[in-house]
């Protein structure tokens, strides 16, 4: 019959396609299926997920911490996944638990192996199955936390954001520097900068909800990028001269710095604050060296080689906080974008913005200059998060902005002409 050659042509050719699909697996030993470690996989959250011992198929891995967020962990042959909710019960016990889960204490019981549902349980990890989503062991009162990358890396703006109840009071780490933590009714966004120098490892990521017990994961660290190295070399006593002046003109800065507005002055992506320049001649995070010395310094913001007069603008709305003439920077304009993000404008020839006046994307601040400690016509563009330098260019690339505002609930439309 016609029909049913058809039929046999087409299952082997269903299996032809599988042997060549899968070649390990059918002649080799098979290949391990892996998953990516997100917020949340701790290693009870991962056990009950997959009803199997993640750690006996992890032997390399150290047990004494979580699995590391952005690493990969295999998981046993043939392993099914199945959805729930891990709870911790917090105060008020299991009860509690129950009646926020509307469900009975009875059956969390049944589900996790509790003779008795009214001994206290402290807070090991309870197993509800069922819902939509894989089980994940979050601060209590997060439904999701969402990073702004799987892997942190150097000279970046990092961020977390999550939903939590309107009331929640919320405080995070990156080992022992802060996030600074903003909010919109129900939502939370932690962002941090980490400094050209931030080393790969394994920091970790310290969470904690309205006074409850710290929630900690280890946070993958990698650094890919080619630096670029400089010597840079002064001559007679002017070194410890700059030195003393950058220093000095620092700490002032560092108090501007340090302040956090709280709600964005931005409402879209940030654009270049120069479209009219030769080159960039400097990129943020140069390594340098300064007489011989060790590569211990970086360079701090991006610099635009570009003819003296070339216009500046506001790359996105914001405060002006400085504009003035200072020793190292030259004509200095500093804005206050909100959220303790920072940017900055230097060697200017003309400055045309004043202190506490809001400027609107695409506002001129100034003109390109030499001024200050400076060597020809260019603009040092610096940004900051918190008080801490990073890379403007990526945080243009990553659409950071946008992310931030859409983690507060925000919309942020991109501008219209942001082509060039
Ligand atoms: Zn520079």
């Amino acid at each position: 019959m016609k029909r049913k050659k058809w039929q046999i042509g087409g299952w082997a050719w269903v299996v032809g396609m599988m042997l060549w699909l899968m070649p390990t697996a059918v002649f080799g030993q098979p290949t391990a299926a892996q998953l990516t470690i997100q917020p949340g996989d701790t290693w009870a959250a991962l056990s009950y997920r997959f009803a199997a011992d993640i750690q006996a198929a992890n032997p390399h891995m150290n047990k004494q911490r979580q699995p590391t967020i952005g690493t990969a962990v295999s998981l046993p042959p043939n392993s099914q996944e199945r959805n729930g909710v891990l709870l911790r019960s917090g105060e008020g016990g299991l009860l509690a638990t129950a009646v926020r889960q509307h469900t009975s204490p009875w059956a969390i019981a049944l589900h996790n192996d509790l003779s008795n549902p009214y001994r206290p349980l402290l807070f090991q990890p309870l197993f509800l199955p069922g819902g939509d989503n894989p089980p994940q062991d979050l601060p209590i009162g997060f439904a999701e936390l969402e990073l702004s990358q799987p892997i942190g890396e150097p000279g970046i703006a990092l961020g977390w954001r999550t939903e939590v109840a309107e009331t929640a009071v919320i405080s995070a780490m990156l080992d022992d520097a802060p996030f600074v933590v903003v909010g919109n009714g129900r939502y939370r966004v932690g962002l941090i900068g980490t400094g050209a120098f931030y080393g790969r490892g394994e920091p970790y990521l310290t969470i904690q909800i309205d006074g409850q017990p710290l929630w900690s994961q280890p946070w993958r660290f990698n650094d890919t990028r080619n630096w670029i190295f400089q010597e840079i070399n002064y001559t007679g006593t002017a070194a410890e001269i700059d030195q003393a002046a950058i220093d000095a003109e620092r700490a002032r800065l560092r108090e501007i710095w340090s302040q956090v507005t709280p709600t964005p002055y931005w409402t879209g992506s940030f654009t270049l604050p120069i479209t009219d320049y030769l080159t960039i001649t400097s990129t943020y995070g140069d390594r340098r060296s300064v007489n011989g010395g060790p590569y211990n310094r970086y360079h701090e913001g991006v610099d635009f080689s570009a003819y003296g007069g070339t216009a500046v603008s506001a790359p996105a709305a914001g405060k002006v906080v400085v504009a003035e003439v200072l020793n190292v920077r030259g004509g200095a304009v500093i804005l206050d974008h909100g959220l303790g993000i920072h940017s900055g404008y230097y060697h200017l020839s003309r400055i045309l913005v004043e202190p506490g006046q809001l400027v609107q994307p695409g506002d001129i601040l100034g003109e390109v200059g030499t001024t200050g400690l400076s060597t020809g016509n260019h603009l040092h563009w610096d940004f900051l998060v918190g008080i801490t330098w990073i890379d403007a260019q990526s945080w243009l690339a990553q659409d950071m902005a946008c992310w931030i505002r859409a983690g507060l609930g925000e919309p942020c439309p991109s501008p219209a002409n942001n082509s060039g």
